[in-house]
């Protein structure tokens, strides 16, 4: 089956083509800002064939419009006809406590999505669009939501509720949700095939390092915890988020700053994390770079970084009452080998032992990259959350197909 994956985000969409009898990408590629001047689609086909346009894209609807046609263009595209995308996978943030799989999008599941925006109004009005868009262009085509939060929905209650008075979860839904899932789910399914064992069998930390970071606690193939909470701010340091933090914190700033709801907002979203620490980037390659040439901020935010992590895999050890393997992903964990390095630092009393050979020659590839006695493997496998929608979205219309019942499927 060939697969679209789309992930829309406020300004951009991006897109996979995945031929998921081979599990193979044909095309892959961007359209960035769209709405603004400058707009531009970078496309990859399989074979190395690269493009780039730019133009004005006005909306989400004509920024497909357009991945459409590069799909189907002679010089660069990989299909013939609208017709051959057999089905279209689209990412979705937020699926609040009604969906916990991938599911067909009818006009009820529509709806169901619309009324979980108040739950993250940054990302589900951008991935409606890219729905609603789908319709229009491609009518007749299947399509599928698979969320982030899905694959944390199994979390126990007293994991994912909060200290603040129960009928407030009750009323506005307020309780931990967990994001990153179709990343925690893929790459805790291949270090358990990696690491040859059962995952029914492994308790794991994985840790998706990215502009975002969250880790979670799976525990055999389950997730049991995770960083992120409501929204996508909590948890760990982040490239301009802020993570964990003292909630007083925030109405002290706001009572002394005399700012309101949508400047704190942005001050904890834009303007914290790495970049709000070290005053250098939200980038984790300029914060490595500034601390090795001896920039004091710099060197602060990459130790707040990998000692909040470290002290996260110490908690979801206790919290599974063991660890057998920690897994990094996402751009950062999947590159920087200091970060891998720092954050194992004193988890010798856990069992870890890294490999600083093998670390250091770790970039975007599969490796284990602790050393043969280390009691906890240490992993670093590249994330495919595009596989996964592909793979999620080609079961469940197969399964429409033979007219079956389409219960949430994957990674739930
Ligand atoms: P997103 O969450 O937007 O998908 P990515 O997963 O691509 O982002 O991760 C982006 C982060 O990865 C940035 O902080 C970037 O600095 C970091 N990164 C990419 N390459 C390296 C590298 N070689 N060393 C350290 N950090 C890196």
């Amino acid at each position: 089956m060939k697969v679209l994956v789309l992930n829309c985000g406020s300004s951009s969409v991006k897109y996979q083509l995945i031929d998921t009898d081979e599990r193979r990408s044909l095309a892959t590629g961007s359209v960035s800002r769209i709405g603004m001047t400058g707009a531009v689609l970078s496309h990859r086909r399989y074979d190395g064939d690269e493009v780039k346009l730019s133009g004005e894209i006005l909306d989400h609807q004509v920024a497909i419009e357009y991945v459409l046609s590069i799909l189907l263009s002679k010089n660069h595209g990989v299909l013939k006809d609208r017709s051959e995308i057999d089905a279209v996978g689209h990412r979705v943030v937020h699926g609040g406590e009604k969906f916990t799989g991938s599911v067909l999008i009818t006009p009820d599941v529509l709806k169901m999505i619309r009324e979980c925006i108040d739950l993250a109004p940054l990302h589900n009005p951008h991935n409606l669009r890219g729905i609603n868009a789908c319709l229009n262009l491609l009518p007749g085509t299947p399509q599928v939501a698979v969320f982030d939060t899905a694959f944390h929905s199994k979390m126990p209650p007293y994991a994912y509720i909060y200290g603040i008075p129960y009928v407030l979860y009750k009323r506005y839904s307020i309780r931990r949700y967990g994001f990153h899932g179709t990343s925690h789910f893929y790459v805790s399914r291949r270090a358990a095939e990696i690491l040859g064992k059962p995952i029914e069998e492994l308790k794991m930390a994985t840790c998706h390092l990215g502009n975002g970071c969250s880790i979670a606690a799976v525990d055999g193939g389950v997730s049991v915890d995770t960083s992120m909470g409501f929204t996508p701010l909590e948890g760990l340091l982040m490239g301009t988020r802020c993570g964990d933090l003292d909630p007083a914190v925030i109405l002290h700033i706001m009572g002394r700053e005399e700012i309101g709801l949508g400047e704190a907002n942005t001050l904890l979203n834009k303007h914290s994390g790495l970049l709000g620490i070290s005053g250098v980037s939200s980038d984790m390659r300029d914060v490595e770079a500034e601390a090795e040439a001896g920039n004091r901020r710099a060197q602060l935010a990459l130790d707040v970084f990998t000692y909040r992590l470290r002290k996260y895999i110490g908690a979801y050890a206790a919290a599974m009452g063991g660890l057998n393997a920690i897994v990094f992903t996402g751009g950062i964990g999947e590159n920087s080998a200091i970060v891998r390095s720092k954050t194992c630092q004193n988890l010798g009393f856990l069992g870890v032992e890294i490999d600083e050979e093998k670390n250091a020659q770790t970039a975007k590839q599969e490796a284990v990259i602790s050393t043969d006695e280390s009691r906890v493997k240490v992993l670093v496998v590249p994330t495919n959350e595009e596989l996964v929608i592909a793979l999620d979205t080609a079961e469940i219309v197969e399964k429409a197909k033979q007219g079956e019942e389409t219960a949430p499927v994957g990674t739930s």
